[in-house]
């Protein structure tokens, strides 16, 4: 299989090169457009594709769904390959290049040589004449990056109708999958006090602004190595002039959780929130944007079988837990096996030496093929 794909080596090579010059910033509805021609193009060479949507995402862009190997069904759940094809980087901000067996692009990395090797891993299979148990389902998003307000619900749709979802976002250092992501939950706490005269009659005056500067101490004392629950007050504002006690203040805060039992625990005690100062109103608005990817049974599992999959391949796959979300947080919260960080190795995503290693490719298509022709 390895060799198979190696021989193939340079044209891969030219095609994520192409499909990295189409730039797709998110929200750029013609760079989305053309990132999907290319991959349409792509897959219209592969036997085994039986249907190709390319789904309108209204001054977005266009979500992709390929559907693969529909004829084996037997009533086997599918095997979901989830990416996506916007970038973070604006047009015009980074060049293409090679140098040192790396190329380097826009987006190389997180994550368009993935969306080429998720094809090229279907062509492998259909030239070893391979025929996995399950149908194959590709859903690549053009929203990624910006929060997947409209991604989002065909991730879910899709996980909910699969056996187990492979993500093909970068891997973290060391090309390590990942088997947990932490939770998101973002709030804002508005204080209403009561204004004074600074000077005059400081005592008949609650400071709002006080008042928050307790709760962001609070809430970094109940920052938690231990269970990775943590808590940033990023944003605070609030007061009119430096001579009246201020009325009213805002924080904004970003939380972070491995698990559901933290992600409740977290929720308990933003709803429960108590002044320090009583003559101070608190209004606490916010919640959960991305469950957590918690390592289960399942995911442990999944992982196990890439990881024999990649020693017999040669080499060694570990893994590790993030803190980031991606896409993989929803699919998980449908409560399917997710192995995610499955993409080419490289570094530098979001910045301006975003590559990948050449020599990752071809071991990174057939663990791929490897765990679709297996799971
Ligand atoms: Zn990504």
């Amino acid at each position: 299989m390895h060799t198979l794909i190696a021989r193939r080596q340079d044209e891969i090579v030219q095609a994520i090169r192409r499909l990295v010059e189409v730039e797709s910033p998110s929200g750029d509805v013609q760079g989305s457009r053309g990132v999907n021609e290319l991959l349409e193009g792509m897959a219209r060479t592969i036997t085994s594709v039986s249907s190709i949507e390319r789904i309108d995402s209204p001054n977005c862009g266009e979500h992709l769904l390929v559907h693969a190997f529909e004829e084996n069904a037997n009533g086997n759940k599918p095997t979901l390959i989830l990416g996506h094809t916007d970038t973070v980087h604006a047009r015009g901000a980074l060049r293409t290049r090679f140098e040192q067996e790396r190329l380097y692009g826009p987006g190389v990395f997180d994550m368009k040589a993935s969306c080429v090797i998720a094809f090229e891993a279907l062509r492998t299979l259909a030239a070893l004449t391979i025929k996995p148990q399950r149908p194959v389902t590709l859903l690549f998003t053009c929203d990624e990056e910006i929060g997947s307000a409209t991604g989002r619900s065909l991730v879910e749709d899709q996980a909910r109708q699969a056996g187990q979802v492979l993500v093909l976002e970068p891997p973290a250092a060391g090309g390590l999958a990942k088997t947990s992501r932490k939770g998101v939950a973002t709030w804002t706490i508005e204080a209403r006090g009561i204004s004074s005269h600074a000077g005059l009659e400081p005592e008949r005056g609650a400071s709002a602004i006080l008042e928050l500067a307790r709760q962001t101490e609070r809430l970094h004392s109940l920052n938690d190595p231990a269970s990775a629950t943590s808590f940033n007050v990023g944003l605070i504002n609030g007061g009119t002039r430096s001579n009246v006690v201020a009325a009213q203040a805002r924080i904004e805060i970003d939380t972070r959780f491995s698990t559901y039992d933290e992600a409740r625990r977290v929720k308990d005690l933003m709803a429960n929130l108590a002044p320090f100062d009583t003559r101070v109103g608190l209004t606490v608005k916010g919640g959960i944007n991305r469950g957590p990817l918690e390592r289960t049974a399942g995911v442990a599992e999944l992982f196990h079988r890439a990881q024999a999959i990649a020693q017999r391949l040669g080499f060694e796959l570990g893994e590790c837990s993030v803190g980031g979300a991606s896409d993989g947080n929803f699919a998980a919260a449908m409560d399917v096996p997710v192995l995610d960080g499955l993409g080419v190795n490289g570094d530098g995503a979001h910045a301006s030496d975003e590559h990948i290693l050449l020599s990752d490719i071809a071991p990174r298509t057939a663990l791929l093929a490897g765990l679709i022709a297996t799971l």
